[in-house]
């Protein structure tokens, strides 16, 4: 059998020279590979129309092809001209250059796109590829109308994941719309409730790890810090979550004095403190529950450590002077009721209800003060 060639044309021979020995030790056909300005400018002494119709040629964008006057489409026309192959790949990434390349009607065989800043590796991934499909085009003796699908194959392929990673950011895009509130920009009800799901399959598994026993830790937020190896007690720590359920003191006075656009700009301050690194954890999750109800899910923290963030934003919140539109001032104040995770909760709304108990508690006792379920109920 006659030798069959691929040519590589690329101005990056350098960083390409340990690929070549990779890429000529693996085809089973010649492999020349040529700076891109040789062949420009003519330098190339093995004539190109010397190669036949079934050999291929691949031309590897470059840094400085890209800095190129006139464009880089420009290049690669003269490049294409300079060629007698049909089996013509340019590797390059822009998409513009792409779409009107002629590619898929053209009699040319091959723009092949990479879409990244990082071509070379991309580069380097198909020539592998391709060397791979040459082997095996060269054994099936069809070589051109192999070699001619699969390309278009690839580009086809290249053009959908491109169209497909388009449509999964939008849906991301639109997923996360859907699990934010619009006024507070914190998570709505219905992702409270998924993180709550979330939540206690994780705590169930960590306690089924721990061999079912349920044990509420005390302190647990020292046993990281002082990085004590018992294995136990660090999944212990996992074992369990607390939620607080907060509601906002007569917010319906604030609305009905100062007007309801005033009780918005209240709510969204509310939604900036709740996602204040000072006050919760990175792992906490806010989101607004309802009107003027927000809800926060503490990952790894019993009902007593939950208080820490509790008084926080409480504290944070006193500080805050709030100005109606005709400048008078007030203050707002919060009721929390935090519950801890039980075990043998039936469902998600068994730990609300608690803490929404131990909110109604405070409202009841004067407002403006945290209370834990398990304090005062379970006792
Ligand atoms: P309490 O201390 O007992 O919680 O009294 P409250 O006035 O805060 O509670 P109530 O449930 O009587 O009133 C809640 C008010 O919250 C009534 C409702 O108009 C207001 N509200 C609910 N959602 C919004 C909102 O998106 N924007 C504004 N401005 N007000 C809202
Ligand atoms: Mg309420
Ligand atoms: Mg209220």
């Amino acid at each position: 059998m006659e030798d069959k060639y691929l040519l590589i044309c690329t101005e990056n021979l350098d960083s390409f020279s340990l690929l070549f020995q990779t890429i000529k030790k693996k085809a089973s056909f010649k492999v020349e590979i040529v700076h891109a300005s040789d062949i420009l400018e003519g330098k190339y002494t093995k004539s190109l129309k010397s190669f036949r119709i079934s050999d291929i040629f691949i031309a590897i964008e470059g840094q400085a092809f890209s800095r190129l006057e006139p464009s880089l489409r420009d290049y690669c026309n003269k490049l294409e001209e300079a060629t007698p192959f049909t089996n013509f790949l340019y590797l390059y990434k822009d998409m513009s250059c792409f779409e009107d390349s002629g590619f898929i009607n053209g009699n040319k065989q091959g723009y092949i796109l990479f879409e990244n800043d990082a071509p070379l590796t991309q580069a380097i991934q198909f020539i592998i590829f391709m060397i791979n499909l040459y082997n095996k085009a060269v054994l099936a003796n069809r070589l051109a109308d192999y070699i001619y699908h699969s390309f278009k194959e690839v580009v086809y392929y290249e053009m959908l994941k491109k169209q497909k990673m388009d449509i999964e950011e939008l849906n991301k895009e639109l997923a996360k719309k859907n699990k934010i509130d619009n006024l507070t920009n914190i998570y709505n009800r219905r992702a409270l409730f998924e993180f709550l799901e979330k939540e206690k399959s994780r705590t169930l598994r960590n306690l089924q790890k721990l061999g079912g026993e349920f044990h509420i830790p005390d302190n647990k937020s020292s046993i990281i810090q002082e990085e004590e190896n018992h294995e136990e007690d660090v999944i212990e720590y996992f074992s369990i979550f607390s939620i607080m359920m907060i509601d906002l003191d007569h917010f319906k006075k604030i609305n009905d004095t100062h007007g309801h656009l005033v009780g918005d700009k209240v709510l969204k301050i509310i939604g900036n403190l709740l996602q204040k690194e000072s006050i919760f954890r990175d792992q906490d999750i806010a989101g607004r529950f309802g009107g003027e109800e927000f809800i926060v899910i503490l990952p790894n923290t019993n009902a007593n450590n939950a208080l820490g963030p509790a008084m926080r934003l409480a504290e944070e919140l006193s500080k805050i002077k709030f100005a109606s539109n005709d400048n008078r001032t007030f203050k707002v104040t919060l009721s929390i009721g935090i519950s801890e995770y039980h075990p043998t909760d039936k469902d998600n709304e068994a730990i609300i209800y608690r803490a929404d108990q131990a909110m109604y508690y405070a409202k009841e006792h004067g407002r403006n003060q945290i209370i834990i379920y398990e304090k005062v109920f379970d006792k």
